[in-house]
């Protein structure tokens, strides 16, 4: 047995993480040999539901998991944790303004990034999941100068999947077909969702589907309002496509990147291949040698689509790091 890899995740009574929390304790995530335990936030508010979570997992039996631990306390939580999965977040109340979000969000993750700078272990891998998510990881990231800026994300994953998944439904293809898939920016209505890069069946994508208009009209606004459209016909935001994606989004730090492939994460821009202003949040493509680092794929071509688009992403993300310049020292 490899020892046990543990994990800290908040939000841990909400939707996403009542459907991730089986597929971590399963062993589908950090595989059939890794032993796992959860140490799951909640607040008094959530208290009840998050026992009921921790009873539904032991009465699971996985053999993976070997402990399950709650707590609302952040730093109890963190404690010596090599992955934090930062679900939880306040959601957007009706008529209320992105500014007051980020303010109020941006003081949780102050908080828990505090907590992943005294207690988890020193290259914890932090994925952060809650709304508005790259500001929130730049957030925890500055609120946590122990560990490496590189070990902060942000989730992009579930743009990337529906990306593919628009790309293959296009071209007929199973969705395995499209590679090289990359998301460029925030994780909003303004992320770049790249057809410039992809392949389909190895060819690029432009070539398989020769259809511009599409590409720019159809397929673009379709990936970034996706989350939104969900939002319409459920009723509330998507769980189980994320909660598949975070599983996606660590897997694929775990395990080497297909050559010429690439995933999706945001990540810290310091030193970045294409120019992308340093010290924000911003989903690139990105490789891995499945040793849970990664490096930002350098071999991208930006052409004049892209370099707009990405710059009006870049232009909104640079507009939320000042909204909370308050909480991060600037
Ligand atoms: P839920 O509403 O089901 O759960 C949210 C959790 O956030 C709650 O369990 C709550 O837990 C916690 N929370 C923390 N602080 C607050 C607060 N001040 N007020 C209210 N709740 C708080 O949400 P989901 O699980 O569906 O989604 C979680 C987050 O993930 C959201 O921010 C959502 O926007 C985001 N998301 C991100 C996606 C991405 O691709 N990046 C995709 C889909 C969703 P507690 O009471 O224990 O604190």
């Amino acid at each position: 047995w490899q020892k046990t890899v543990k994990v800290a995740v908040t939000g841990a009574s909400g939707q996403i993480s009542n459907h991730l929390l089986f597929m971590l304790a399963s062993g589908e995530v950090f595989g059939k040999n890794q032993p796992v335990a959860l140490q799951l936030l909640g607040s008094d508010r959530s208290f009840g539901a998050l026992e009921g979570v921790a009873m539904e997992l032991e009465d699971s039996l996985y053999p993976l998991l070997r402990e399950v631990s709650i707590s609302t306390d952040p730093f109890a939580v963190m404690s010596d944790a090599d992955w934090a999965l930062m679900i939880g977040a306040k959601p957007r109340g009706p008529g209320q303004e992105r500014a007051d979000l980020l303010d109020q969000n941006g003081r949780i993750f102050v908080d828990q990034g505090r907590a992943l700078n005294e207690a988890a272990g020193r290259n914890c891998k932090v994925m952060v999941v809650g709304n508005p998510c790259n500001t929130n990881a730049l957030i925890a990231m500055e609120n946590a100068p122990n560990i490496p800026r590189k070990n902060f994300h942000a989730l992009t994953r579930l743009d990337e999947n529906r990306a593919k998944c628009q790309l293959a439904l296009k071209a007929g293809k199973f969705y395995t077909n499209v590679s090289r898939t990359a998301i460029w920016g925030n994780h909003s209505t303004t992320q770049v969702p790249d057809f410039i890069n992809a392949r389909i069946g190895g060819r690029p994508a432009i070539d398989v589907v020769q259809d511009m208009k599409w590409f720019k009209e159809e397929f673009t606004p379709t990936v970034a309002n996706r989350g939104g459209a969900l939002i319409k016909k459920w009723g509330r935001s998507s769980a189980a496509s994320t909660a598949v994606s975070i599983a996606d989004a660590i897997r694929s730090l775990v395990t080497p990147t297909a050559p010429g492939d690439c995933f999706s994460s945001a990540v810290c821009t310091d030193g970045n291949p294409y120019g992308i202003k340093e010290g924000l949040i911003f989903s690139m493509p990105c490789r891995s040698k499945g040793d849970g680092d990664y490096e930002i794929c350098d071999d991208f071509i930006i052409d004049d689509w892209l370099r707009k688009k990405i710059a009006a992403t870049e232009e909104e993300l640079v507009k939320e790091k000042e909204c909370v310049g308050h909480l991060i020292g600037i």
